[in-house]
């Protein structure tokens, strides 16, 4: 495979950026390779400046859950665009997405629109702890919330993958403030509200874990922090930056029957474009500025050509009926593809899969605790996304990422996928042949 242009690009970048890159991941550093300078993409392919395609299964980490370069929603960038790109003043638009939003997801009754996820649970934390007036807040080893200090606690995804537990350059006096608890692990969680309960303004918790790999909650998980946190007067927060939209239109809390008392919103709401929301109670969400004491602000917040990209994402999502089964068939076929490989080539691997979204885990199963999760073998990893990546299999390149399916993923892809893991799976170390 050509990658020269990717190659030379990556090295100028090197003395642009830090390591070369905006995203830490984007860099390659876990799978020892140079990334793909992206050229272009188009429904469920991905093209380089070397002219490579990719079957895409990173979809912008998330957003394009209808693929690339969708029709409708080009359209309604451009539209918006021809009529100025911000104002910093209401719109119309505004109006429409969050209604949209309180009509779809469970806990809106309120929305605040920003710019990037971790910017709306920095956000949802902050009116959490200004509603209750408390300090403290709870979350899962393991589980990512963006890059807010408080948040970069035992934290996920890059983090991971970069072997950092948590990042320099954060006041002790802050990760003080953060509790962390074992995920799918009830005791782990009882044992801090018995000594703190009380101070606890917040636990936040990825509904589906997928900045670890993906891992499910286990039955009743969701329900025992619902339980709790109410019985502390604690807000409970799901961060749905990534399973809101994608499991069912209303997210996680639709799909296993849990109401939080508020949600934060990403990648799908924007539709591509930078923004993100975060919902929730009508009396948590009224104690945000104007209304209410906590500030919280974004020259470029409910930016219009970002609403119209979200609008057009949601729509066709609320208009699609069929578009949850359909992911959820796609995601079968990928599941299938990697257990019928474990089971061939005696692999000593696991896969995890919430509708479409899923996980290798080169470990024996079953993965359902951040402990699981790092028992998993890199170098199995790094092998496995080498040969994907030379099938033009376009995976995220670390084990603590998900694989995230789109409805513009064809059958034909779909099969060529299925051919790409059996060959991945056939030369990993130990394959019985
Ligand atoms: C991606 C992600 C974030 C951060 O969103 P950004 O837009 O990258 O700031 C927060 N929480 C979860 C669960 C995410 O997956």
């Amino acid at each position: 495979m050509n990658t020269e242009k990717s190659t030379e690009m990556f090295s100028v970048a090197g003395n642009l950026m830090p390591g070369g890159v905006n995203s830490p991941v984007r860099a390659y550093r876990a799978v020892g390779m140079t990334p793909r300078f992206i050229d272009r993409a188009k429904g469920c392919e991905i093209y380089d400046v070397d002219g490579n395609a990719y079957i895409d299964y990173v979809g912008s980490w998330g957003p394009m859950i209808f693929g690339h370069a969708v029709p409708e929603v080009v359209e309604a960038i451009c539209g918006a665009a021809r009529r100025g790109t911000s104002f910093g003043a209401p719109t119309e638009g505004e109006n429409l997405l969050a209604q949209m939003i309180i009509d779809m997801v469970p806990c809106a009754e309120m929305v605040r629109l920003v710019n990037s996820g971790t910017e709306a649970v920095m956000s949802a934390v902050r009116a959490a702890r200004g509603f209750t007036g408390r300090d403290l807040i709870v979350k899962f080893e393991g589980c990512y919330h963006g890059h807010s200090d408080g948040l970069l606690v035992k934290a996920g995804s890059g983090l991971l993958t970069e072997n950092v537990p948590t990042s320099a350059g954060v006041p002790k006096a802050f990760a003080a403030a953060t509790l962390t608890a074992d995920y799918n692990d009830r005791e782990s969680v009882e044992k801090i509200f018995k000594e703190y309960g009380p101070n606890i303004a917040a636990l936040i918790v990825e509904p589906v874990a997928a900045n670890m790999g993906v891992v499910a909650p286990k039955p009743g998980f969701l329900q025992f922090l619902r339980k709790i946190t109410a019985e502390y007067g604690t807000v409970l927060i799901f961060d749905e930056v990534i399973t809101g939209f994608r499991l069912a239109p209303g997210g996680a809390q639709e799909y296993y029957g849990v109401t939080p008392d508020m949600a934060t919103l990403g990648k799908i709401v924007g539709g591509g474009m930078p923004m993100a929301a975060y919902c929730g109670r009508g009396d948590i969400m009224s104690t945000v500025s104007p209304s209410g004491p906590v500030y919280q602000a974004g020259t470029l917040s409910g930016n219009p050509v970002a609403v119209a990209a979200g609008l057009a994402t949601l729509k066709k999502i609320r208009e699609d009926v069929g578009l949850y089964d359909r992911l959820e068939e796609k995601g079968r076929v990928l599941e299938k593809a990697f257990t019928d490989a474990i089971d061939r080539y005696k692999i000593p691997a696991c896969i995890n899969r919430v509708g479409s979204l899923m996980s290798v885990f080169f470990t024996e199963g079953p993965v359902e605790t951040y402990g699981d999760v790092e028992k998993s073998d890199l170098t199995m990893f790094k092998k496995y996304f080498a040969s994907m990546l030379e099938d033009d299999i376009y995976i995220a390149p670390s084990q603590f990422e998900a694989m995230f399916l789109s409805d513009a993923h064809s059958q034909e892809a779909l099969n060529r996928t299925v051919r790409a893991i059996d060959r991945a799976f056939s030369t990993l170390p130990g394959a019985e042949v």
